[in-house]
Formats: C-alpha cells, structure tokens, sequence
C-alpha cells in the first residue's frame, strides 16, 4: 500500500472521480449550473499557501478547478499565492474566522470581515465566503450572521448554510483522515448519508464501484497533502496530538 495523504495519492483520488463521471467545480461553478454527477473541490488553505499552489496546479494539470478559502492570517494570506491560483481559473473565498481575531466583539468583527473580503476582491470577485472553524477557540464563527447578513456584502453563499448536506455527501480530512469529523467539534454536518470512508483509497474504491451519491463536497486542507517527507511526517504528528486534544473535548 502506498503512503496516503501525499499529492500523488490526491492526483489518484481527482482521476477517479474524473474516470466515474464527476465534473470537478468550484463552489461557485456549482451554484451556477446543474451537474448530473458533480465533485465540489473545497479546500480551506488554513496554513502552508505553498501546498495549496501545489494542488491547485495539479487540479489545473487535470483541467478542473475548485475554490480556495484564504484567512486573514499571515500563515494563510499569501499575495503571490492567491494571484496564482486565481490565474490558474480557480474560485477564491475567504475563509473567515473575525469574531475569534475580534474576541467576540460584533461591530468590530464585521469591519473586520468587510475589510478583509475587500482586500481579496483586489484578486478576485468573491462571491462565496466559509467559516474557520478552529476546535481551540471559544467562538463559533458563524454566529457573526445571527446579527449581519453576509448577502448584502454581495456573498451568494457560504457552504455550512447554503448547502442541503442531505443532497450533498460531505467528506473532509479533518483530522488527517476521511472519518474524523464524527469527532469534530465545528466542521460537521447533519447529513442522512450512511456512508463513512476511513483512507483515500477506500474513498478511490468507492468511486470505482460506483457507490458514491451523485453529488459531493470535499472540503481538504492542502497543507496536510504533500510529497515531502519531513513536511508529511510533521503533520502526522501534530494531527495526533490535535486529535488526543479534541478527543480530551469531545468527552467532557
Ligand atoms: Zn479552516
């Protein structure tokens, strides 16, 4: 068996949805159109641009193109980085997270997410925002809508309120593996879908079968995918401690 999580293995999982019939969009691209079988790519650069440079040209290489989340935080806002993926024809989003940066302040969080949306609409005209949904802070960043509508800054929709996950199979490797979310303690969903898949090639094997629903939403952090070594096992190990972290969480 060979090392899961690293591009290649990623490349194995976009082909066989490719080779099944999938169309491979972007969030917006789905929202635009009606695909008989469709492949949302979501990806949350939470850390590491530079990986996401790497599947972003990868996805371009196979002729498709996703959306890409950016946060208002150095380790994720990269200029060059943005510019480069948007060249490439992909969708880019902001992955927001202003009541943590803003400590739960409302008014000074939507300045703050109004700021930042203006700030990457000097790359591209965003039209879809998703929340961070870091297991370490105390805010829930989708809260920021309880008071503020995120339409009137010209946002068509963000996935964790506008997407049907009844409709739309959701598979995230939060945690480093394809299951982790039962465990997660943001990024989850209410989904009726009785399908759980552990590895990428379980999920490549399913896809190979054939017995995936019709449509689907990844949502991966590219920083966990890599070819590199050193940067493949660093993330193993900090995925385990977060993992013991969230799990110490969940059973409280
Ligand atoms: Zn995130």
């Amino acid at each position: 068996m060979t090392k899961d999580f690293t591009l290649d293995k990623y490349e194995s999982f976009l082909k066989s949805a490719i080779t099944n019939g999938y169309q491979l969009v972007s969030y917006q691209d789905y929202l635009n159109n009606n695909f008989d079988k469709v492949l949302i790519l979501r990806h949350d650069v939470d850390k590491r641009p530079q990986n996401s440079l790497k599947t972003a040209q990868l996805q371009n290489k196979l002729g498709v193109a996703g959306t890409y989340y950016f946060r208002a935080v150095p380790e994720s806002y990269d200029i060059e980085v943005i510019k480069q993926i948007a060249d490439l024809g992909h969708e880019i989003g902001y992955h927001y997270e202003d009541l943590t940066i803003c400590k739960g302040d409302y008014e000074k969080s939507i300045i703050h997410f109004e700021k930042w949306l203006t700030k990457l609409r000097e790359f591209y005209p965003v039209k879809t925002v998703c929340m961070h949904g870091s297991p370490m802070s105390k805010y829930d960043n989708r809260k920021l809508w309880d008071r503020y509508d995120y339409k009137s800054y010209d946002i068509v929709a963000e996935p964790y309120f506008d997407i049907d996950f009844n409709k739309v199979f959701y598979i995230t490797d939060t945690g480093r593996k394809w299951d982790g979310n039962k465990v997660s303690v943001r990024d989850k969903v209410d989904s009726k879908f009785n399908l759980s898949y552990h590895s990428t090639d379980e999920l490549i094997e399913a896809f190979n079968k054939d017995e995936l629903p019709n449509q689907i939403m990844q949502n991966i952090h590219p920083q966990r995918w890599s070819n590199n070594r050193l940067e493949w096992m660093q993330e193993l190990v900090l995925q385990n401690i977060k993992n013991s972290v969230k799990k110490a969480i969940f059973v409280k």
